[in-house]
């Protein structure tokens, strides 16, 4: 198929690795020129002709700048894949716009970061129509392990940030466990073979074990991101008759991280500030 990629960063471009291997002929563009297989200047040559177009930017503002650069350009016969994380609402006012040119839209946010991504272990929580998902089920198959069609379009976004406000509250108890065995002098060997045995045991711990014993924040998903989709989640959260305490904590947690300076530093990363605030003491 004819596939465009709009968005180059760690996930864009490890999928359009993966659809040119595919042997899909895949024209890629990025806001920042790239050198990358397939790569167009312009993002209208990029998506002219093409039957899926993904979308994998940073956030509603990016996929804004994106849609208001390719809508007059798309229509009838073309699906767009729009994957980076963004709210419910922000998902029914793109598709809305995309509607009117005739092409297609499907909300397909996933999990899985760079490694998951290179792995063809994506995990896609698609919102929708379910034929638009049979439409771009051979190309998603391929690059992922799970398909979930969550409900109608904007309930995958919610999902998604809901997933993420686990990720990113686990990730930060784990800093702080970390920490306080570390500051009593106990053994990063010994402390991740308490975990292994331990009911908080996770996957999540076992990917980033080894960046955690390493001191290695270079980004798998950045701080940046995390942020804005805690951000989402509390914009999302405040429509409804819900109050997300502890989310309001992680998102100050966050602030702190990016006045820091950590921002395009891998989530886990924020683990420093807890050694700082020791530092302080
Ligand atoms: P990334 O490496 O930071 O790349 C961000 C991409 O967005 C770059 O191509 C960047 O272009 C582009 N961009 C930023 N602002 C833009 C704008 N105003 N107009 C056009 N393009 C713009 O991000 P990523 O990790 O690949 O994540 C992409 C999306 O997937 C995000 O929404 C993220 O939350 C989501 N996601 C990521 C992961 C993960 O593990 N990495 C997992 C799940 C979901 P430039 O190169 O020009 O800056």
């Amino acid at each position: 198929m004819k596939i465009a990629v709009l968005g180059l960063g760690i996930i864009g471009s490890a999928w359009a690795k993966n659809l040119i291997a595919d042997g899909h002929e895949v024209r890629t563009w990025n806001r920042s020129p790239r050198e990358f297989p397939g790569f167009h200047a312009s993002i209208t040559d990029a998506v002219a002709g093409a039957e899926a177009i993904f979308i994998v930017v940073a956030d509603p503002p990016a996929v804004q700048s994106v849609l208001d650069q390719i809508v007059p350009k798309i229509g009838a016969g073309q699906v767009i894949i729009q994957s980076s994380t963004i709210s419910a609402e922000w998902t029914l006012r793109f598709a809305e716009h995309v509607g009117k040119t005739g092409a297609l839209f499907l909300e397909a946010p996933f999990t899985g970061s760079k490694l998951a991504a290179e792995r063809r272990q994506t995990v896609y929580y698609l919102g929708g129509d379910p034929e638009i998902i049979e439409k771009a089920r051979p190309i998603l198959g391929p690059i992922s392990s799970t398909i979930f069609h969550i409900g109608p379009l904007g309930t995958a976004s919610s999902l998604k940030l809901a997933m993420n406000m686990n990720i990113a509250g686990i990730a930060q108890i784990l800093s702080e466990s970390l920490s306080l065995c570390r500051a009593a002098g106990i053994p990063d060997d010994i402390y991740f073979q308490a975990l292994s045995r331990n009911v908080a045991h996770s996957p999540l711990s076992d990917l980033k074990e080894p960046k955690l014993r390493q001191h290695d924040y270079s980004p798998q998903f950045s701080v940046k991101h995390m942020g804005k989709d805690l951000r989402l989640a509390l914009e999302t959260a405040s429509k409804l008759p819900i109050t997300l305490a502890q989310t309001e904590l992680l998102k100050q947690t966050y602030d702190r991280g990016i006045a820091a300076g950590y921002k395009d530093d891998d989530f886990i990363g924020l683990v420093r500030l807890v050694e700082k605030a020791r530092d302080m003491r």
